[in-house]
């Protein structure tokens, strides 16, 4: 079993000490992850010392069967071997880990965010740790920058911890793409600059979004994210948009004549609609998606932060993860949340139906075979990195999907929607104490 691993350990020769608390990631030609649920244990693991995980329950994600006894060899960073314990070859100077670990592969969180460069370095690294230590091996980043395309290639060369990166560019949005000429310009300055998709946000025209699909094709380049009002739905799928993010346009799929009307909010995802939609169109809506081959990151988190009564602004204070960000940014979600439930047209039963015809869109699209992603769209609204990918995963399972399926969003779905050899990286934690302390929580 020849397996592909890039170790943060034989990639970043600066980590003297890595700390192993609650996950451990290692790496397979599908990604491999060790979570350890155990308590901490720091081992110095130098670059290109062999390292033997052994005993553990590993899942390999080809099935849902959990193996037990097993012990994976890792060589000058490659999972050389894995293999019942009892067969094992440990090689000689190997760094030994044992305990009572579950081994997945590695997660992608695919709608993450990396701050700008504006917001300080320090925030930008600490951002990459915090996805690393919940055993995020990759991230999508869907608001690209100059500096994002700098730590793609530093993370690659191990220069600094974090996942494996992908970046969109700078958004195209109704003040960016204004005109088929200026969009056709962005397109290639982009495609020059090596970004890995455009990002698209809401307020792109249908005349520009068609210029923008035509110059991304010719230079074989994904466009993912929001779909704008008068594109809609049907557009979006035929142009073979990468993936629709945040379920964008469904409502209004749903909803017919009645969504008509000017956007009200950037946030809503057709909230508005929800007394109006009919929920018969819906295996329709997964049907057409899944023959247009198109992929959705539901970020169900999102929407159940924002619009979900269970859930208050102090108990989502408490969630695990928030020690780790800066406290301000803490407070103006809180505030963001509160302002918007208390809107006149904020309605505890109106926001219950609209995420139940999300949870059943985003069963429908699972259920359809159309490819769901992982992704919390983090550090926005009490997402923290990492730590809300947890969460999108158990809402993916709230939502009907089962605990194999909803890992296979961060896994096995993540490889084919890149269209390769899914690689990701041995993650250890380390550091985060150093994030809680800057973060003056
Ligand atoms: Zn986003």
């Amino acid at each position: 079993m020849k397996r592909v691993v890039r170790t943060l350990a034989s990639a970043a020769a600066m980590l003297t000490a890595l700390l192993i608390t609650s996950t451990v990631a290692a790496v397979s030609g599908g990604h491999l992850v060790i979570s350890a649920g155990g308590t901490g244990i720091v081992q110095d693991v130098p670059d290109r010392t062999p390292i033997a995980i052994r005993n553990v329950n590993l899942l390999t994600m080809e099935t849902d069967e959990v193996l037990s006894g097993q012990t994976i060899i890792i060589m000058d960073g490659i999972i050389a071997w894995t293999g019942p314990d009892d067969d094992a070859q440990i090689p000689d100077g190997a760094r030994v880990i044992t305990g009572n670990y579950y081994v997945i592969p590695g997660l992608a969180e695919m709608h993450a965010h990396i701050p700008s460069v504006r917001q300080g370095e320090q925030y930008m690294h600490d951002v990459l740790v915090m996805y690393l230590s919940q055993g995020i091996t990759t991230i999508r980043g869907m608001l690209g920058e100059p500096a994002h395309l700098d730590l793609r290639d530093k993370t690659r060369d191990g220069d600094l911890p974090g996942p494996r990166i992908f970046t969109s560019g700078p958004s195209f949005n109704a003040g960016t793409a204004t005109d088929p000429e200026t969009v056709r310009g962005m397109v290639k300055e982009q495609a020059e600059a090596g970004y890995d998709l455009l990002k698209l946000h809401p307020g792109i025209t249908l005349e520009n979004f068609n210029a923008l699909v035509a110059e991304a094709r010719s230079h074989g380049l994904d466009f993912s994210g929001h779909i704008s009002y008068e594109v809609g739905l049907i557009r979006s799928l035929e142009a073979g948009q990468g993936s629709i993010d945040h379920l964008d346009r469904y409502m209004e799929y749903l909803s017919g004549d009645a969504a008509n009307r000017p956007d009200p909010n950037i946030i809503y995802f057709g909230y508005d609609l929800a007394n109006k939609a009919d929920a018969g169109l819906i295996d329709e809506a997964a049907r057409l998606t899944a023959e247009a081959g198109v992929w959705n990151v539901p970020t169900n988190t999102l929407l159940v932060n924002v619009f979900d009564s269970r859930y208050s602004p102090d108990d989502m204070r408490q969630w695990p993860g928030m020690e780790y960000l800066p406290a301000q940014m803490i407070e103006g979600w809180a505030d963001y949340v509160t302002r918007m439930r208390s809107q006149d047209d904020y309605d505890p039963d109106q926001a219950r139906r609209f995420l139940d015809l999300r949870n059943r869109l985003t069963l429908a699209l699972h259920q359809h075979d159309a490819g769901l992603l992982l992704g919390a769209d983090a550090p926005q609204i009490f997402n923290p990195p990492g730590f809300a990918a947890h969460r999108e995963l158990a809402l993916l399972v709230e939502a009907g999907l089962t605990p194999f399926d909803a890992l296979r969003t961060a896994t096995v779905n993540v490889g084919r929607y890149l269209g390769e050899e899914s690689e990701t990286g041995m993650v250890m934690q380390e550091m985060l104490s150093a994030v809680r302390e800057r973060a003056g929580n």
